[in-house]
């Protein structure tokens, strides 16, 4: 068994926050994903972009030396099956150099888009991913199930595989900027779901602070709290951070759903992540299983979380908060 790399293109989905008006950025998730795609082929990385506006530097900056931009005729990105028949698309644009393998993020559209890519190609689909290379000349890849309590071990050995990698997993390395990306304009034939769907309105829920999924550190709260989280978003504050929450959290309604983190909320990859009255839960800690450096405050020197902390701090999480933020403030 040799670790290597095909010698075919990987088309990577990415994803941008921003809009027309005020611009797109290429997402903290999406650039590492493109730094991981380096490492699967000695051929091209290749970009498809979801909107017009491709930020061309930061692409090239990651190695990018195509970028596939997709014709979607007033259709929704927001919509899986209409990304899905723009990658369909490229696929087909790029027939002349068959792909290696396409990845995106697997966050809420990402499984859906393997999905729908696995079905047309019949090849296999895997979300969820934590890691992936190449050996033999098949992807092989792990991911982590039945609420991360086990970590399982594939291959995908032929057709086009399609990988949904967890955001921020993966082995990335450095890659050789590329001077000018060429951009492929596609033409996309919409399936029958596209032409189902219709984005009626769009509004942008204002975030406090970063994007949970983008932030480098996310102070995140648990029962522990007693729904008394102000010191924590100060603490978040503090650090250009984001909060996160555990469900228990978000059942009691102290934080909106949107920020639960966990088998059946988000997974996140932050540098640094802080559980505050945080028990660390499986169903909670496989969603913070692509984080840095754990750290936890928590009463009971017993909780799970406390085990898998890089630096546990053994005490009320009301008093130990108040304490940090003062340090801080006083540095
Ligand atoms: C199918 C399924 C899916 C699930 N999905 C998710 C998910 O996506 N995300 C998720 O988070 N959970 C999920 N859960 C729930 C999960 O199993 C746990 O119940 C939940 O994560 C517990 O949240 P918690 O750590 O905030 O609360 P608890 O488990 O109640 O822990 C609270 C912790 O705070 C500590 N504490 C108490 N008071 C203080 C204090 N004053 N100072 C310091 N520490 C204190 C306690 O020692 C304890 O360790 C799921 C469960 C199921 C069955």
């Amino acid at each position: 068994m040799s670790c290597d790399k095909f010698d075919r293109p990987v088309l990577v989905v990415v994803d941008h926050l921003g809009d027309e008006e005020n611009g797109y950025t290429l997402t903290a998730a999406s650039e590492h994903l493109l730094k991981v795609a380096g490492t699967l082929t000695n051929n091209e990385v290749i970009a498809l972009v979801l909107n017009a506006s491709p930020q061309m530097e930061k692409l090239s900056a990651c190695g990018v030396s195509r970028v596939v931009v997709p014709e979607l005729a007033g259709r929704s990105p927001r919509v899986s099956s209409v990304v899905a028949d723009a990658v369909i698309a490229a696929e087909r644009a790029l027939a002349q150099n068959p792909l290696g393998a396409i990845l995106c993020l697997s966050n809420y559209r990402g499984r859906e888009v393997a999905a729908f890519l696995g079905a047309h190609f019949r090849s296999g689909a895997a979300t969820d991913v934590t890691d992936v290379s190449v050996v033999d000349g098949a992807i092989s890849a792990h991911k982590s199930v039945l609420g991360g309590q086990w970590k399982t071990a594939f291959t995908i050995p032929s057709g086009l595989p399609i990988v949904a990698m967890r955001p921020g997993a993966g082995e990335a390395a450095e890659p050789t900027p590329v001077a000018t990306p060429g951009i492929i304009p596609v033409n996309v034939n919409f399936s029958a779901p596209s032409d189902a769907v219709e984005v009626m309105e769009l509004e942008e829920l204002k975030e406090h602070g970063p994007a949970l999924t983008e932030a480098g550190t996310v102070v995140c709260v648990g029962y522990g709290t007693d729904g008394e989280i102000e010191d924590a978003q100060a603490l978040a504050d503090r650090l250009n951070g984001a909060i996160g929450a555990t469900r228990a959290v978000c059942d009691e309604g102290w934080v909106e759903r949107s920020r639960q983190i966990g088998q059946t909320g988000v997974s996140v990859a932050p540098n640094l992540y802080i559980g505050v009255g945080v028990s660390g839960a499986i169903h909670h800690t496989c969603g913070i299983s692509g984080a840095q450096k754990i750290v936890v405050i928590n009463e009971d020197e017993e909780a799970p979380l406390v085990k898998l902390a890089d630096l546990a701090v053994i005490g009320d999480c009301h008093e130990v908060l108040a304490e940090v933020l003062t340090e801080l403030e006083q540095s």
